[in-house]
């Protein structure tokens, strides 16, 4: 079925970059074994695709989706795998190295919104713009962007991977997912200019997560009310065919959202960047 991506001459020439990087050593955690050439020893290398790539090009020539293991690793990986449907195994960092897993399903399911796992910091400042949807976060963005600026925007990558602006099919919330992964892995090598990331992201605790994650990192939170939103929403024709999953999301994330005086706003940070953080209403 995918036989065809690991005939080219890309895939021969990313397979070997990998095995470098990786210093032909086996990539399990705590395995390290010297990688062989061939297919029979079980110290054989193999360049693994750790999320499933199911023949998207993107993912499939990802060197963060890659990594290189024995051959007894990967065929243990690959039964586990077939047993629960997803690979089960901790990367260094602490987090399934798998974006399949069920510790990533819960909150993107929810929120269509994760971490990446191993995401290094941002190496320009970041703006966190969370609320709930139709809370005016694009336009919040589009207004204070610059030329020049990344916006990611979860609603136009999923525009952009081939589905609609809110769309709930998992194959394209997952291709969406994978390529907002990787622009946001592209971060840490940015020397100019400024990230604004929308993001739904209800409570502090993940707003807070976030920030650990892409360091120097202000959050801007929409303070619309919850009717507007509800408002906006039964009034906008584009939102029709999702209008009841997001009228339930705009509900969820007021209730999981605790009151607090400054709205997760940073602003003495905020301040020094020479940025307009005030909590804004979008009427
Ligand atoms: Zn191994």
């Amino acid at each position: 079925m995918t036989s065809n991506l690991y005939k080219t001459a890309e895939w021969r020439r990313t397979r070997i970059r990998i095995l470098t990087r990786d210093v032909w050593a086996c990539q399990w955690p705590g395995c390290g074994v010297v990688l062989l050439s061939g297919r029979k020893d079980p110290r054989s290398a193999v360049v693994d695709h750790k999320t499933p790539h199911n023949g998207d090009p993107a993912l499939f020539f990802d060197d963060d989706n890659l990594w290189s293991l024995c051959k007894h690793h990967h065929d243990g990986l690959k039964r586990s795998e077939e047993r629960l449907g997803y690979s089960d195994v901790i990367g260094p960092d602490g987090y399934p190295i798998s974006q399949d897993h069920p510790f990533f399903a819960g909150p993107r399911k929810v929120w269509g919104y994760s971490i990446p796992h191993g995401l290094k910091p941002s190496g320009v400042p970041v703006t966190l713009v969370c609320g709930p949807p139709a809370s005016g976060k694009s336009t919040y963005v589009a207004d204070h962007a610059a030329p020049g600026d990344v916006v990611i925007d979860f609603d136009l990558i999923r525009k952009k991977v081939g589905g609609t602006k809110w769309d709930q099919d998992m194959s394209v919330r997952r291709r969406a997912f994978a390529y907002r992964d990787r622009i946001l892995r592209t971060l840490k090598d940015r020397r100019s200019g400024h990230c604004w990331l929308i993001v739904t992201a209800p409570s502090c605790k993940e707003r807070d997560a976030w920030c650990a994650a892409l360091g120097n990192t202000i959050v801007v939170v929409m303070d619309t009310p919850e009717n507007v939103c509800i408002e906006r929403i039964d009034a906008d024709p584009e939102r029709h065919a999702s209008a009841n999953g997001m009228k339930r999301a705009v509900r969820e994330w007021f209730k999981a959202q605790r009151p607090r005086g400054d709205g997760g706003v940073n602003r003495s940070i905020a301040r020094a960047l020479g940025i307009d953080v005030g909590r804004k209403t979008f009427t």
